[in-house]
């Protein structure tokens, strides 16, 4: 660039700031007739999050969300009302409503794709039922999917296996746990879990011709192991993910409020089903993930619900995961 070309674009600049300044100044005068105050949109929530676990690529999707009444007495139900909203309030928390998160999350090994729970399907709460759309978001096409696993048969988690009653995911082999769906199969279940013993029967059972069923430490796909986590379901399975040495657990339904079941995991859970086993797979978890620093992907944890455990004075602390893993 010549020295003449140069000073004459700085002549430019000069003029173009004295214009703009003019402009600014006339804007000032005239009414604003044409800029109306923006309406209010509502809440936007982030429903996609993908990340690297070594090599692989690992997606939570925000299946939908459930805004009512509680923690208390879902979680914390043994305890003072009191003490679970002081524990909540410390934590910058309301003491009465909950935003409950639904996050099924997405594997891809390079070789396979490997979803793990299926949402609620569409229909059961206005909400929710959001996974396979946003798988197609995410990139993916629901026949891409090769495998389904099953964390435990509550209906937030195997209600988007069919659509209608097609399988929302054609192509792919279901896993359960042998133990879970031994469970659901004999069909002894407590009064509140009839309606979800029928869903079961109705929607996933169909898929036993075509199924795998896992014992803790069981191989899904190269890389991806089951660890038992009985007790919330009696068979429910966390699954341990590992690539170039990176590692993240896929708790499923281990502890369901960031907080209450993770600073106070001797606290019951009003969704478990076995209470003490639960408990003592909660805390055997906990304190697994937290001693070995392994990441975890958590079904309820607020999205997008990947995070580290970390040991406090009362219990356990969840610490949300950031650029770690993009790095
Ligand atoms: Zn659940």
């Amino acid at each position: 660039m010549s020295d003449t070309r140069i000073s004459s674009t700085r002549r430019d600049v000069i003029k173009l700031a004295g214009g703009a300044a003019s402009a600014v100044a006339l804007a000032g005068a005239l009414p604003l007739t044409a800029h109306a105050a923006a309406p209010m949109l509502g809440v936007m929530r982030p429903s996609v999050y993908r990340f690297k676990l070594g090599s692989f690529e690992i997606t939570n999707i925000l299946d939908g969300v459930r805004v009512g009444p509680g923690p208390h007495p879902t979680f914390g139900g043994d305890q003072a009302a009191d003490t679970v909203h002081a524990l909540l309030r410390a934590n910058g928390l309301p003491p009465t409503s909950f935003d409950h998160h639904f996050v099924p999350t997405l594997v891809n090994t390079g070789k396979q794709l490997v979803l793990f729970d299926t949402g609620n399907g569409k229909g059961r709460m206005a909400t929710a039922g959001n996974l396979s759309d946003l798988i197609v978001t995410a990139g993916y096409k629901p026949e891409q999917i090769d495998v389904v696993v099953i964390t435990h048969g509550h209906p937030d988690h195997i209600g988007g296996l069919v659509q209608g009653d097609k399988p929302v995911y054609p192509n792919a082999r279901v896993v359960f746990g042998e133990a879970e769906y031994a469970f659901w199969d004999k069909g002894e279940v407590r009064e509140a879990r009839k309606g979800n013993l029928g869903l079961f029967k109705k929607i996933a059972m169909p898929f036993r011709e075509k199924a795998t069923l896992l014992k803790p430490d069981g191989e899904v796909v190269p890389g991806i192991r089951a660890v038992n986590a009985f007790g919330h379901s009696p068979g429910m399975m966390a699954y341990h993910v590992e690539s170039d040495g990176q590692r993240l657990i896929i708790w499923g339904d281990v502890a369901n409020h960031y907080v209450v079941a993770i600073q106070q995991p001797d606290w019951a859970t009003g969704f478990d089903d076995v209470k003490d086993a639960a408990i003592a797979s909660r805390k055997r978890i906990l304190d697994m993930v937290a001693t070995d620093k392994i990441a975890v992907a958590g079904f309820h944890m607020p999205f997008p619900a990947v995070g580290f455990v970390e040991k406090s004075s009362t219990g356990y602390r969840w610490v949300p995961a950031t650029y770690q893993f993009n790095l």
